[in-house]
């Protein structure tokens, strides 16, 4: 049945459920932690509760009352009371206008709850999100995470919006409906509510298997969205490398599989169907039955007997949905777990309650013994001393691999150092607060980040009360002026999602200007210029020399060429500095940073 290699797409999500992973177990149907946690979203929409609850009450009693309605009028009727049968039927029809009133409190009211409720927690999840240390992000995909923001939210949405309502209604009706039969008529209630008991077996039965077969069918659907996002993302190397047959392929196996899943949990929906409604029809040829002798015997009114049947018909509705929703409402409860759970995700770096704000920069970076490793990972900085003093550029060369982004990281305290100290003028940087550490620190990142909006407006998050003069010099200082100005729009250009629709090298210079416009007093620049030619950067290192001027800059490089003008250059290897000195010293001394410099490139390709 599947094609491609390795053990068949179902045979691994199976796996995965007996291992358990997290995403996959389905939660307890009713998780008190849960609901207690989503009733502190109430607060704020506590009115819109109390109406849409009001109007649930409303709408569920109303409808139990109808078949009495129908039961007097059967009565009037037989009696041959014309009055009777009018007031009846006006009844009847208050009875429905009460109903409709009812629904519309109810469907507007909890449909605001919800969509208040759900606007609560995803401003929670996003700014919850931002707060959390980059060593979270290392643990976990993006794409994970964008699940949860976004899969998880709706399934809670219709949870809040649906399921619990639905619950409520259902259970409300099935009690109310019994509470009437018995009062109405206690033998014939015994008979028409005598299947119930074994309709609750056979659905609590079906439950075990249905539970496999529909985690199945969503880890199915789950394979299929992580695979287009895989191959839509890397559609440019797919196409370069003609994979194209293979990855369709590949997919035509997951997407099988899925159907394959889906068909299961189809074939157990369809079944418990029938089934519930056999045992309902049965309960209504009972009564009928039953009640029918009554009726002919005259020991019953029919309309007693209507009423019974119509109950029967509004009892089995409830408890067919209550079995159908019973896993949507554990999926929603697992859903719910993910939200909370991604909520008190506490974030690793946190300021001190002592932190005090990093005064204004004018001394010296000091590394101080410093070695550093990602979370439990080995450890690949070692050992590392240096000090950069005021008014320095100093240069971090060293192979791929060897940590010199990683030193970037930790003076801006993404990361915390494993051992030893990192001081800016004699003050550590985990005892300063971040915000006063990053605002004085100007980092333009080896991977450019660029948000949708203008170019104008990129580079003016460096600085929101920049003139338009300003963000120009800027963007000259950065030497991307006069690229901007042969683009279609010059300035005012819309640069795509992440930047797509610019070259890697614009990109990198838009950021170098948006950060020469924050103006910090130290400078880090990570491989800020390995996307562009020779001539730009020669222009950006001659500009650079200015922007310098009175800063303490630090600049991370592949090319040599961009460091020999550095007033010292570390040279790391392996995450230890085994040279320092400037770029005519390095070369006398004939070492390790002379021998890159013969082949002239870190990276020889
Ligand atoms: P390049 O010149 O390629 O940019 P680099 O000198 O900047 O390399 P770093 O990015 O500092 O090197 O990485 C140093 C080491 O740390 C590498 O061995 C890398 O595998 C590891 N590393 C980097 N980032 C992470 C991370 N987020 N989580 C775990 N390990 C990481
Ligand atoms: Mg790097």
């Amino acid at each position: 049945m599947y094609s491609g290699s390795g053990p068949p797409v179902s045979q691994k999500l199976r796996s995965a459920i007996d291992s358990g992973s997290p995403d996959d177990i389905l939660s307890k149907v009713y998780d008190r932690r849960i609901m207690g946690k989503l009733t502190a979203y109430l607060a704020g929409v506590k009115w819109h509760l109390i109406f849409g609850a009001t109007g649930i009450i409303m709408r569920t009693a109303a409808n139990l009352v109808t078949p009495l309605i129908v039961l007097w009028a059967t009565n009037r009727i037989i009696e041959g009371d014309v009055n009777g049968l009018t007031i009846t039927a006006l009844a009847y029809i208050g009875v429905l206008l009460f109903i409709w009133a009812a629904q519309y409190l109810e469907t507007l009211h909890l449909s605001y709850t919800a969509q208040g409720i759900l606007l609560r927690i995803r401003t929670g999840m996003f700014s919850h999100l931002h707060k959390l240390s980059l060593s979270f992000f290392d643990r976990n995909k993006v794409g994970k995470i964008m699940s949860r923001v976004q899969n998880d939210v709706d399934q809670l949405q219709n949870l809040v919006s649906q399921d619990i309502v639905l619950v409520a209604v259902n259970l409300i009706t099935i009690m109310g409906i019994a509470v009437i039969m018995i009062i109405l008529h206690w033998q014939l209630a015994l008979l028409a509510l005598s299947t119930i008991p074994l309709m609750v077996i056979i659905v609590v039965i079906w439950q075990t298997y249905a539970r496999r077969a529909f985690i199945l069918a969503r880890q199915a659907i789950a394979t299929v969205s992580d695979n287009i996002h895989e191959s839509v993302s890397g559609v440019r190397v797919t196409q370069n490398l003609s994979r194209e047959a293979e990855n369709i392929k590949q997919f035509e196996t997951v997407n099988r599989a899925n159907l394959e899943a889906n068909k299961k949990a189809s074939l157990l929906q369809a079944l418990i169907m029938p089934v519930t409604q056999v045992l309902t029809d049965g309960s209504y040829i009972i009564v009928l039955l039953y009640g029918g002798f009554q009726v002919l015997e005259g020991a019953m009114p029919v309309g007693f007997l209507l009423a019974f049947l119509l109950y029967i018909q509004r009892i089995s509705q409830p408890i067919q949905q209550l079995a159908t929703m019973y896993t949507e409402i554990q999926r929603a409860m697992a859903s719910g777990e993910r939200i909370f759970e991604l909520l008190e995700v506490q974030p690793e770096i946190i300021d001190k309650p002592q932190s005090g704000k990093l005064p204004p920069v004018k001394g010296e970076i000091k590394f101080q013994g410093v070695s550093f490793a990602y979370g439990t990972g080995p450890e690949i900085l070692h050992d590392i001393s240096f000090t950069v003093k005021p008014g320095e550029t100093v240069a971090i060369a060293g192979r791929t691999g060897a940590g010199k982004s990683s030193i970037a990281s930790l003076i801006v305290r993404f990361y915390e150092v494993t051992a030893g100290e990192i001081l800016i003028d004699g003050h550590n940087v985990n005892s300063v607060t971040q915000q006063s550490l990053r605002r004085q620190i100007g980092f333009v990142p080896q991977e450019p980040f660029l948000f949708s909006g203008s170019i104008e407006d990129n580079i003016r998050d460096g600085n929101p009360e920049a003139s338009q003069a300003e963000v120009m010099k800027a963007a000259k200082a950065a030497g991307v002026h006069d690229i901007i100005l042969r683009m279609e729009n010059g300035y005012a250009t819309q640069v795509g999602e992440r930047g797509g629709n610019l070259s890697p090298g614009q990109r990198q210079l838009i950021c170098l200007a948006r950060t020469i416009l924050l103006n910090p007093p130290v400078l880090i620049l990570d491989e800020a210029t390995s996307n562009v030619d020779t001539n730009t950067e020669g222009i950006i290192m001659k500009s650079l020399t200015q922007i310098a001027r009175g800063r303490i800059c630090l600049i991370i490089a592949h090319r040599l060429s961009t460091v020999t003008h550095a007033d010292r250059i570390i040279v790391l290897e392996h995450g230890k500095i085994v040279e320092t000195g400037s770029h005519p010293e390095l070369i006398n001394r004939e070492g390790t940073y002379y021998r890159w410099y013969k082949d002239l490139d870190l990276n020889p390709s």
